[in-house]
């Protein structure tokens, strides 16, 4: 085989999900190990579960996980387009030349009949395939049908493939994953590629974009297993070099179920909104099916395309651990530049007036608010005291704030910081005596420094004391703890 050429070929009848990212990740890798093309094409054949907003979600996730793709829609390349419904007139001429062959032939079947055909198998206790039932039709037959109105399904017809590539009923493949696959062919059924609506069905299409695209390598999920044998035979009768496959274990949720949106999050976009980093992301999905040489997990996609063979991916199932997606996406936030994670933080701080801080207090808030956070938005719950006059008293602050200790810790340090020089390291000298002075008496830090945090921020716990205090301010902070003193109220 020439050129490496991969493709992702999502059906865009809902967001990116995470398995698709998958898939198009370890594609995308393949190509890239292989000094190969990454193809993105659109299969939207199935026009009621299509959407032009579901075509941007897929879009815009596979950029934003950095899986750019050589050739698509909307960057062009020699073979397109890459959206099937622009395809149209593509697949009908192949169906003719299938029934040309004798590889297929029409079907006037109806609905009704077909449903009748499958009770029939149901009750005797078989599985259900086609009948066969149009496969010999003479040409007057076809002529009385139309006649009738009827508008013929194209279907493909396996055993007479098989017979003409194969000695025995039995189809193997070697897939790049899993070893040896083989079907008995007897078992898959004559289906249909052209629907009696003129448009193909996903079996042939696909078959009929990857020949024409020179699709080399397949890597997917394996629940296309099935679909893989039809897809071979077509390929083989129509003469078409037959590219290589190889299915992906499935992606189930920490129970072993499918996983779904009871479980959490599915779609990358949801990730995203949720907090998560795409690099956190796509290095945690790499990680559901491969895994690095040398241990270390925890890796840019360019430096796992170095580290990634196919043949080592795991032919089994891989569980979905939402635990170290978390560990993983707050290692990732602790690794983030400043300024960058200023950025990234802001569209979760929009319900509090950032133009209270100047960017200096902004930096300080976010360098000892960040150590904590497993998602960006962690931040949202985790800074509320740096803003506004006031601050919301939780449960334990407020149990905190009314012991005696506490309020006679409150109207000494309101009275001695008065006179305070407001700067982080004044403060920090001063809350040092400070507390020295309370353990003399027999108090211990902690609680004294319980004391102003509950009254400054509403909490027992949060970050640096004094780079809060310094953050906030002299009047503020003093505002605060006067308002927790209980006379004062
Ligand atoms: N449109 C199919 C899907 O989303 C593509 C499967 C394939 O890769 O052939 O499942």
């Amino acid at each position: 085989m020439s050129e490496v050429r991969v493709r992702i070929a999502p059906s865009p009848s809902g967001n990116l999900h995470v398995g698709t990212a998958r898939t198009a990740l370890f594609n995308y890798l393949f190509a890239k190990k292989n000094n190969g093309k990454f193809v993105l094409r659109i299969e939207d054949t199935d026009a009621e579960r299509t959407s032009q907003e579901y075509i941007d979600n897929i879009f815009d996730s596979l950029k934003a996980l950095g899986l750019n793709w050589d050739e698509g829609p909307d960057v062009g390349g020699d073979y397109g387009p890459y959206t099937q419904s622009e395809r149209f007139d593509i697949y009908p001429k192949y169906a003719q030349i299938l029934l040309e062959k004798g590889f297929a032939y029409e079907c006037f079947c109806t609905p009704e009949e077909l449903e009748q055909e499958k009770a029939q198998a149901t009750a005797n206790k078989k599985p259900y395939v086609y009948t066969k039932k149009c496969e010999n039709l003479t040409e007057e037959e076809k002529a009385k049908l139309r006649a009738e109105g009827r508008k013929p399904a194209i279907r493909f017809n396996i055993a007479k493939a098989q017979k003409a590539f194969h000695e025995t009923s039995m189809l193997t493949f070697d897939d790049l994953v899993k070893g040896e696959l083989h079907v008995d062919t007897n078992l898959l059924g004559d289906f249909v590629i052209m629907k009696s609506n003129g448009t193909p069905t996903y079996n042939f299409a696909v078959v009929i974009d990857d020949m024409l695209m020179k699709i080399s390598h397949v890597i997917r999920g394996e629940d296309h297993i099935s679909n893989t044998f039809k897809q071979i035979l077509i390929f083989e009768a129509l003469g078409a070099e037959v590219p290589r496959f190889g299915h992906l274990g499935m992606i189930l949720a920490p129970d072993r179920s499918k996983l779904s949106k009871r479980h959490g999050a599915t779609a990358v976009s949801e990730f995203v909104e949720k907090g998560y980093l795409t690099d956190a992301l796509i290095n945690f999905v790499a990680l559901l099916g491969w895994s690095p040489s040398d241990g270390e997990e925890i890796k840019s996609v360019d430096k796992i395309a170095e580290d990634f063979r196919i043949g080592e991916v795991s032919s089994s199932n891989s569980i979905f651990e939402y635990d170290k997606l978390n560990w993983m996406n707050s290692h990732y936030i602790k690794m983030l530049d400043m300024e960058d994670l200023k950025e990234r933080l802001k569209p979760y701080l929009t319900k509090y007036n950032l133009n209270e801080l100047t960017d200096a207090e902004y930096t300080r808030m976010v360098e000892v608010t960040r150590e904590p956070l497993t998602l960006l938005s962690d931040i949202t719950d985790a800074v509320p005291y740096f803003f506004g006059e006031d601050v919301e008293i939780d449960e334990k602050a407020r149990e905190t704030l009314d012991t005696e200790v506490s309020q006679e810790v409150l109207k000494d340090f309101v009275e001695r910081a008065e006179n305070w020089e407001w700067t982080e390291e004044n403060l920090h000298e001063k809350l040092e005596k400070f507390r020295a002075d309370y353990k003399e008496k027999g108090i211990k830090p902690k609680v004294t420094m319980w004391a102003i945090r509950a009254a400054v921020t509403g909490r027992i716990c949060g970050a640096d004391m004094t780079a809060i205090l310094a953050i906030i301010g002299k009047e503020k902070s003093l505002n605060r703890a006067k308002k927790a003193i209980k006379c004062h109220a």
